[in-house]
């Protein structure tokens, strides 16, 4: 509204902005951005600021390439890194056609969509991430595998710089609204986790964009290159993105029963049915690159089994322990090379299906699923998540429920992604092949 708008940039005036920042993802999930000077605000705020929507991946044909980025007030953002004196805000964007409609190759917009058929229910869908990554050393300006420090899972020696860029990173998350909730060194070497409190998806999804975002620009500030790749490095544990979902109505955790099973609620129960059923197409929105399932292998803390329980961590979904308000179904195999606003929305709809549909989940698995024999695991019934991405977009393109909630702009444009990514994987030679054959024949 014209009020918001004044309001904004009054605002925008007082904080020194001089340069804006129009924030929106691609469906790979990269996060894109057009630099504005100051003077183009009000009309940004107005009309929206337009860009060619064919040099994105993903987005638009050459011909249908006018788009407008539409920046969401509510997003408004200091980046604290910059000059305060000549400071750079950000917002983030919906992106639309040139008449305003929205675009169906938005993930945003494909989030908000879902999301807005679940409200239509009465449930608004909170999501909180879990994001890993590595703080690799910069060798001659070029990112390496190289380690930085040598801790270990909460080590509390302080491990030289790796700790002072994890400090940079959360003060510079809290002068952009994030409320930390802990932040902590991994199970691996140089590996880090930084957690940041719950929301619903679309404000979680923005905030998991500015993380990688900010994260990155920190540790580069430092001289080292943070990455978000699921499996860097082979024989230790790759990074995830768990997802920690919750349905709230009418104020309350929908999630949570004190009368239940396990004071879980048949809403909780059935979400879980939905998200498991689903599970295999999910797969290719939350584990969308090939390395993804380097990942998704025994051994490493991450799930490669589709289970659930309510006490074990071998699992895909994991009820952990809080309940009240703290009620959650923990989704365990997602990557942070995931877009994150496609990955809710699959879980979401997912979920909703179970919760329309009354599903029931599977029984829940509490021995650890990593020690049972193929038999044992046949004889519960236990499926494997897809074991590649040509694999997972199979899935995807046979699960009607998961296609519906994405579109088929989105679900087109991921087949073509997919083939290239594929081809290019199956055919090239890796170096592997060269240890193991070059010189055996
Ligand atoms: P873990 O025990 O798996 O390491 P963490 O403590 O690292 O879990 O992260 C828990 C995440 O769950 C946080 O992002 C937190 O905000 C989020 N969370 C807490 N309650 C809810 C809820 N009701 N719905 C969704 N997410 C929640
Ligand atoms: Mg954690
Ligand atoms: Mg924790
Ligand atoms: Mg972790
Ligand atoms: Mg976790």
């Amino acid at each position: 509204s014209p009020d918001t708008v004044s309001t904004l940039l009054k605002k925008i005036e007082q904080d020194n902005v001089r340069f804006l920042r129009l924030q929106f993802t691609d469906l790979l999930g990269m996060p894109k951005n057009v630099a504005i000077p100051v003077s183009q605000a009000e009309k940004a705020l107005t009309d929206g600021i337009g860009f060619d929507g064919s040099s994105i991946e993903g987005f638009a044909r050459i011909e249908e390439s006018d788009m407008l980025l539409k920046p969401d007030p509510s997003t408004y953002t200091i980046l604290p890194w910059r000059s305060q004196a000549k400071a750079v805000a950000r917002f983030v964007c919906d992106v639309t056609g040139p008449g305003g409609q929205p675009f169906e190759g938005d993930p945003r917009y494909i989030l908000r969509k879902v999301a807005e058929d679940a409200r239509k229910d009465g449930y608004t869908f909170n999501t909180g991430p879990e994001l890993e990554f590595f703080l690799f050393r910069m060798v001659d300006g070029r990112p390496t595998t190289a380690f930085q420090d040598v801790g270990g899972y909460f080590d509390l020696a302080p491990t030289d710089l790796a700790e002072n860029v994890r400090s940079d990173i959360v003060l510079a998350l809290e002068a952009m609204g994030f409320e930390i909730e802990a932040s902590h060194h991994e199970v691996a070497e140089s590996q880090h986790e930084i957690d940041f409190k719950y929301s619903d998806a679309l404000t979680t999804a923005d905030r998991v964009m500015t993380f990688k975002f900010a994260v990155k620009t920190l540790a580069l500030m430092n001289n080292l290159h943070a990455s978000f790749m699921a499996k860097p490095i082979y024989g230790i544990c790759g990074s995830g993105m768990h997802v920690n979902c919750s349905l709230a109505k009418d104020g309350k955790n929908a999630f949570y029963d004190p009368d239940g099973w396990q004071q879980l609620s048949e809403t909780c129960m059935h979400f879980i049915g939905g998200v498991l059923s689903h599970a295999k197409a999910i797969t290719r929105v939350a584990n969308p690159t090939i390395n993804s399932y380097k990942r998704l292998v025994p051994g490493f803390e991450a799930p490669c089994y589709i289970t659930w329980s309510t006490s074990n961590r071998s699992t895909q979904v994991r009820i952990p322990a809080p309940r009240g308000n703290s009620t959650r179904v923990e989704f365990r195999s997602p990557d942070p090379t995931c877009n994150p606003y496609l990955t809710f929305a699959a879980l979401l709809a997912a979920g909703m299906d179970g919760v329309r549909n009354r599903i029931e989940p599977p029984a829940s698995t509490n021995a650890n699923i990593f020690h049972m024999t193929p038999a044992e695991r046949q004889r519960a019934g236990i499926e494997t998540l897809p074991a590649d991405l040509a694999e997972a977009h199979q899935a995807l393109l046979a699960d009607d429920v998961v296609c519906r909630a994405l579109g088929s702009h989105v679900v087109d444009a991921l087949s073509s992604i997919a083939e290239l990514e594929w081809d290019s994987f199956r055919t090239a030679v890796h170096p592997w092949e060269l240890d193991r054959y070059l010189a055996t024949y």
